[in-house]
């Protein structure tokens, strides 16, 4: 059995900058072992993360890291290079000294290759399992398998074990269900910690604030007022130095397969009956298993070309037949009855015009406009950005101040959490912490459960057959572009627009 740690054992509230109040519930100690502790996303994320979550007091002395990877580096060694990760990515405001050196003093390095059965006792000497203890596998999916049959081959696993793996989670159906397989023979489904960050950020998470947490939204959120909903992730760079897994892998699967469904169960799931972990799951399984099939037509597939010193996307992959997507546009539909017949458009592409994820929730038209100099008026449009300046927006027509008649205009209601949170937001926690401390606590609510990855696998397999089956190629765009002009055409033929990708 694995508890939600007690809330009440030391409630403190700190006080962050000059004006803001945050709650900080610090965790029992644990022990975190973090395969690939050498790595891009331990450097660049779950490292400088933890420093922050010790230096607010969440991280208690007592808690042990243990950072694992092949290469041979002395104890020194890796300190410099987590205090080298801390210093590059967060702000010198919240780096003390002295914090650093007893937050250095919780962690220690071990050279292991997941792949044989060296150091494995020697890892499970230096572990006090009668602690919360998660083995978070940042490493590729390659050697998943091996990492989770040497805890079970060492008896590394208790009942108050967990484990936490990063995506991909599998390639496809067949291969999520192995992976599911391997890891149900050995953890409890509550042990296992799927996780997908964009669940971590906190406009994702103020979406569900937005919508159950107020009377306004709900009775308007269905298809009979709201006229389709837009879910953008642009990503400004290109493939970088993850050519060889993402020709394999692709837009698709990279992606839609996770974070925008993820995004698209969030918005049209029904309310769960709590806010708990198998009731907001079971409502997000319910969307994914209601997603209809697509059709050709449905889908936009690009891949973006040369253009001025940027390199093609075949040039940065290396492969000069390449047809895998690096961007990808859908038109879905939800089969059930609050969503029927309202289209779903998603987009995701690299390289594009600027890096920007949001989902637009776009009402209907007035049905009737009483103004007679403005015959037509726009639905109103609620927008959750989820980077860059998180916050919402919510575009109403009021009418232009001044004397003169009614002349209408549109203007932004914006809700911006750096705002109003005093800019303070972007210092307090990244997705990354938030959700290790989630895992920490026991609280699965923000991590996908297995059947929840499989359904979407599932889906995502008929989707990538259709386009093949179809013999579809990717259309060549422009880099710093919007994608794909077929894009425009997925929805011009509905009679509706993309919005913009800017800031
Ligand atoms: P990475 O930079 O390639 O790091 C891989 C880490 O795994 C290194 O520390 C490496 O160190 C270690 N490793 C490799 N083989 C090992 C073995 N046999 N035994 C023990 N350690 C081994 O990868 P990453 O970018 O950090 O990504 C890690 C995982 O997170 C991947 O599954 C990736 O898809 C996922 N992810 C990454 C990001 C990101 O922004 N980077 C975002 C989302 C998800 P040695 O070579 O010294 O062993």
């Amino acid at each position: 059995m694995i508890h939600v740690q007690d809330a009440s054992n030391f409630l403190k509230i700190i006080k962050v900058g000059l004006t803001t109040l945050y709650k900080i519930i610090p965790v029992e100690p644990f022990n975190l072992v973090l395969f690939g502790g050498t790595g891009d996303l331990a450097r660049r994320e779950i490292l400088p993360g933890l420093y922050r979550r010790f230096h607010v007091g969440q991280v208690q002395p007592g808690s042990k890291i243990i950072a694992i990877a092949r290469k041979h580096l002395t104890e020194q060694e890796f300190l410099n290079f987590v205090r080298e990760a801390i210093t590059e990515n967060l702000d010198s405001k919240l780096i003390e000294e002295t914090n650093l050196v007893k937050f250095l003093s919780l962690i220690s390095y071990r050279s292991l290759d997941a792949n044989n059965k060296n150091n494995w006792e020697s890892l499970k000497g230096s572990l006090d399992l009668s602690l919360t203890t998660a083995y978070y596998l940042s490493v590729g999916p390659s050697i998943f398998s091996s990492i989770i049959s040497n805890l079970a081959h060492h008896d590394l696993i208790r009942v108050n074990s967990r484990i936490v793996v990063e995506k991909p989670f599998g390639h496809d159906l067949a291969s999520a269900k192995e992976l599911n397989r391997k890891l149900s023979k050995v953890f409890d489904e509550g042990q296992i910690y799927r996780i997908d960050h964009y669940l971590g950020k906190e406009t994702v998470q103020n979406l569900m604030a937005l919508r159950f947490g107020n009377v306004l939204f709900e009775p308007l959120w269905n298809s009979q007022y709201i006229d389709h909903i837009q879910i953008t992730v642009a990503e400004k760079g290109g493939v970088g130095g993850r050519g060889e897994y993402y020709d394999n892998s692709g837009a698709m699967r990279d992606m839609v397969q996770n974070h925008l469904m993820q995004l698209l169960c969030l918005v049209a799931m029904e309310p769960p009956s709590k806010f708990s972990p198998d009731a907001v799951r079971d409502e997000k399984l319910k969307v994914i298993r209601s997603l209809e099939p697509l059709a050709a037509n449905d889908i936009v597939l690009g891949q973006y070309g040369q253009g001025g010193s940027v390199p093609s996307y075949r040039e940065d992959v290396g492969n000069n037949t390449s047809t895998t997507e690096s961007y990808i546009a859908l038109k879905c539909n939800i089969s059930n009855w609050r969503w029927a017949n309202t289209a779903f458009y998603l987009r995701t592409g690299k390289r594009l015009r600027k890096r920007v994820s949001e989902i637009a929730v776009v009402f209907k038209k007035l049905p009737h406009s009483i103004f007679l100099d403005h015959p037509q008026i726009n639905g109103n449009v609620l927008a959750i950005r989820l980077q860059p300046n998180e916050g919402i927006n919510m575009t109403v027509t009021i009418k232009e101040p001044g004397p003169g008649g009614m002349r209408l205009i549109e203007v932004p209601l914006d809700m911006s959490f750096a705002k109003s949170l005093h800019g303070e937001v972007g210092n307090l926690t990244n997705a990354y912490e938030r959700l290790i401390m989630d895992v920490i606590r026991g609280n699965q609510t923000l991590f996908m459960r297995g059947d929840e990855v499989e359904a979407a696998w599932k889906w995502t397999d008929t989707v990538i057959s259709c386009w093949q089956n179809n013999r579809k190629q990717p259309q060549i765009y422009d880099p710093n572009t919007s994608g794909p002009e077929d894009a425009y055409m997925l929805t011009n033929k509905d009679q509706r627009r993309w919005r913009e990708i800017e800031v």
